[in-house]
């Protein structure tokens, strides 16, 4: 690597916006960013709708494993942010369950209950180390039939729009979902909640324009030359280096850290069918996002809560966040005005009617109580992200480590969501850490850890 190769990235999300971060706090200046879009931050952005209400795409909550990752958003943005004790509930059987859902199981009814303890039991008894297959199996073995049947099984199928029988395990790592059967009890005894209990207990949040204000600040501290927006990638010639954008403009790289989908980079890969042709393999799901903007006071239920999740079919949606809670000003009026968003996952497997999922999406806030007649809605927003879950389905590793030595080979580095399309480490933190980790390796060889799978900080 010399100093006058020429890195280019492809996207200015989290991914991309660290990886630009890092090689200007290197002091190395032979880089450019470029996004098809006219923003910053991706799936991280913000918008504001017609009625004034700001949203995020999708519930984004701010956690992180590494200092590095701290320090950059107080570069971001300073004291402009509040912080918040994460509270976490459940909605199903007409009443409020807190997250984590098997710690307080004691809230359901008696039959439901009675088939979860006995799971439970039976998971204590078999003591079953063997290593799971799918995702099924490790549900299964980690919690019991029962509890599965109550929740996991229909809350995750809501939320990855895919059955857990096709999906792997490697993405829970070395994790064991170990429940604290005694303390489970324990609960059950006392009538007692575990609210807000386990790690990352607290999260911050822009006081100001969303999670998308921290990459549009992010952004606008780099070298405005160094960064081009509205431009999109059509083609990569990996044997010339060379990339042509959408408007005909072309630019040479030397090496290339690429942000976007993987199997949409695999398709614009000149003269390069064999790994083209594998786009199809790749499984994800798409996310609907439905704002829903209401005049007046939070009710009174809902005023310390974050977000909920519903795993019952009488909602089309996985969780609402209680949006106007993160802060005041994602409504057009704070204090007159609260507001809901609404996540509702969509594959081949699980369709979505876009037509009339807002009104879904109402009549689902209506069922589950979270609104009633009485309340006035002012805005209703909908935006469908084609990408959301990169699906870590069954066989993925084995493809993904194939694709990537080749695109290492040709000296391309994808990362990122779903540029590494490891769901594992795609939230905000991993995101950078993989843009910021990558130019340490491309300038300093120094070894990748979160693209890895190790979230261990340094
Ligand atoms: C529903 C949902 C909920 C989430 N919840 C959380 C959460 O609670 N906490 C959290 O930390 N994270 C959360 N995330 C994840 C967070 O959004 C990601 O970590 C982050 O956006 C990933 O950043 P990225 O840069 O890898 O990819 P992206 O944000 O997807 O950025 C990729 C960029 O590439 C650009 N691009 C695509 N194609 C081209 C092309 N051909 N040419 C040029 N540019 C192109 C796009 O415009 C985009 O800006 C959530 C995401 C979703 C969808």
């Amino acid at each position: 690597m010399s100093a006058e190769d020429h890195i280019v990235i492809v996207g200015a999300g989290p991914t991309g916006l660290g990886a630009a971060w890092r090689l200007h706090e290197l002091g190395y200046n032979n880089w450019t960013l470029i996004d098809a879009a006219d923003y910053a931050g991706g799936l991280a952005t913000s918008v504001v709708d017609e009625q004034g209400f700001t949203w995020d795409l999708g519930g984004h909550v701010l956690f992180s494993h590494y200092k590095y990752f701290d320090q950059l958003m107080d570069q971001a943005l300073g004291d402009d942010w509040l912080e918040h004790i994460r509270e976490a509930w459940v909605w199903m059987r007409e009443r409020w369950v807190p997250y984590p859902f098997q710690n307080n199981i004691w809230r359901l009814p008696e039959s439901d209950l009675i088939p979860c303890l006995d799971g439970l039991l039976e998971v204590y008894r078999a003591a079953n180390t063997d290593k799971p297959d799918t995702f099924r199996e490790w549900l299964l073995q980690s919690f019991g039939q029962g509890l599965c049947d109550t929740f996991m099984f229909p809350y995750n199928y809501k939320v990855w729009a895919y059955r857990p029988e096709k999906m792997n395990v490697e993405w829970m790592g070395e994790r064991v979902a170990e429940v604290d059967l005694s303390r489970v009890i324990r609960n059950l005894v006392k009538k007692q909640d575990d609210v807000s209990w386990g790690p990352n207990a607290t999260f911050r949040f822009p006081l100001h324009g969303g999670t998308g204000a921290i990459w549009r600040s992010i952004s606008d501290q780099l070298p405005a030359g160094g960064v081009k927006y509205g431009a999109a990638v059509k083609r990569i010639d990996p044997d010339k280096k060379k990339i042509t954008l959408e408007d005909g403009e072309s630019l040479e790289y030397d090496k290339l850290i690429s942000t976007i989908p993987l199997d949409q980079l695999l398709l614009l890969l000149a003269d390069k069918p064999h790994l083209s042709r594998r786009a199809s393999e790749f499984v994800y799901s798409s996310t609907h996002v439905v704002g829903i903007g209401l005049d007046g006071k939070v009710p009174d239920e809902l005023a310390t809560k974050c977000w909920i999740y519903f795993p019952e079919s009488n909602s089309p949606f996985y969780r609402v966040t209680v949006f106007s809670n993160y802060s005041p000003n994602n409504v057009a009026r704070p204090g007159k005005q609260w507001s809901l968003m609404c996540e509702i996952s969509e594959s081949p497997d699980k369709p979505v009617n876009t037509e009339t999922i807002v009104n879904e999406t109402v009549s689902g806030l209506l069922a589950c109580r979270l609104i009633n007649k009485e309340h006035v809605i002012v805005s209703r927003w909908h935006k469908r992200l084609e990408y959301g879950y990169p699906t870590p389905w069954y066989g993925r590793d084995a493809v993904l480590s194939d694709i990537n030595m080749q695109l290492t080979a040709m000296n391309i580095y994808s990362r990122g969501r779903f540029g590494a399309w490891k769901y594992e480490v795609s939230n905000q933190d991993h995101s950078v850490m993989q843009g910021v980790e990558i130019v340490n390796h491309i300038l300093q060889d120094k070894k990748e850890k979160t693209f890895y799978g190790d979230m261990s900080d340094d």
